[in-house]
């Protein structure tokens, strides 16, 4: 019976660390030890990145015969009990509410926009942070920065597979964007778990469209701000600064969260979270809707004359134009 010293596991964004489990320790105990640390009851945990040959291994296999190596992280999905019951009747927009920046005056964030400590950190990323690209950024396309969880995925709540927690329309989403717009993917988290949630999602290997690149945690910055105290936002000069041909005239950040686009507010636009995906699964049609609206100004010159607010509305303008547009078929 040897030890295998510490495991981690990641839920959501928490880290926790499951310590004395060894190699006849069976998946039922170490579900056991979780439920002990997260709440979340063993019958709806599933850690998905634990397999045998490619299969779930049953709760009685053990951690040696799955082969868990020392210190490896498993990534944990599912929900609490009072969780669930809170899903079961959803409070009306309840993103709004936990998203606190949503209602700020816009003058609180051009303060920190043109703050020069901010711009000396962002120099700093510039330098030091480096992208591995995944495909080639192409000449004359804009730019779609895109954020993981809540924007494209549900990442708290139970599934037996990523791709059940996956917005509705992500493919066909990246599929029409991809056309007009380059593709990066920017989470605030680690590297390994922005590859290993687009693998799951069949973001990755997709043959109808390409990510340029993945940003994380390491490529954000910490800002004060007077109200919220230290809040780490993403950026959009780290881009600019290392791809010159892009800029706020032809970039646009999509994040539920306002803040993270704190130092470039007039190019976020702010998606309603995807959460609860059982229940939100087959209503939610942001990701359609948003499509449209970047087909619909993919042609615009300079993205800052856009109010991404009002994003809803501009699409309702040119609708209303097309269809009041005189018919000139008849005539005499
Ligand atoms: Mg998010």
């Amino acid at each position: 019976m040897s030890g295998t010293p510490d495991l981690i596991v990641k839920w959501g964004n928490e880290e926790y660390v499951i310590k004395d489990i060894f190699t006849d320790t069976t998946i039922a105990e170490l579900k056991a030890r979780i439920y002990e640390d997260t709440g979340v009851r063993p019958d709806r945990q599933r850690l998905l990145n634990l397999r045998l040959k490619g299969k779930i291994p049953d709760d009685e296999q053990t951690i040696g015969s799955v082969g868990l190596k020392p210190g490896v992280k498993l990534l944990l999905m599912g929900s609490r009990e009072e969780d669930i019951a809170e899903a079961s009747s959803p409070p009306e927009n309840m993103g709004e509410v936990i998203n606190d920046l949503d209602n700020d005056p816009e003058g609180e964030e051009i303060v920190v926009e043109n703050a020069e400590i901010y711009l000396a950190k962002i120099h700093k990323r510039i330098q030091n942070y480096k992208i591995n690209e995944l495909n080639p950024l192409r000449e004359n396309k804009k730019l779609l920065v895109l954020d993981i969880d809540y924007t494209l995925f549900d990442h708290r709540s139970v599934a037996s597979s990523g791709y059940e927690l996956m917005r509705p329309y992500l493919h066909e989403f990246l599929t029409r964007v991809y056309h007009h717009y380059d593709i990066v993917i920017w989470s605030a988290t680690s590297m390994k778990w922005i590859n290993e949630k687009m693998k799951l999602l069949g973001v990755t290997d997709n043959p109808d469209y390409k990510i340029a690149f993945h940003l994380d945690y390491l490529a954000m910055i910490s800002v004060c701000t007077p109200k919220y105290g230290l809040v780490d936002v993403k950026p959009l000069g780290v881009i600019w600064g290392k791809y010159p041909a892009y800029s706020a005239k032809n970039t646009i950040m999509f994040d539920d969260i306002r803040r993270n686009f704190l130092m470039n507010p007039k190019s976020g636009l702010r998606i309603k979270p995807f959460r609860q995906a059982h229940v939100n699964r087959s209503k939610d049609r942001e990701l359609l809707k948003l499509a449209e609206y970047l087909e619909l100004v993919a042609d615009v010159q300079d993205f800052q004359t856009l109010n991404h607010r009002k994003w809803e509305e501009y699409k309702g303008k040119k609708h209303r134009r097309r269809s009041h547009r005189p018919n000139d078929e008849f005539c005499g």
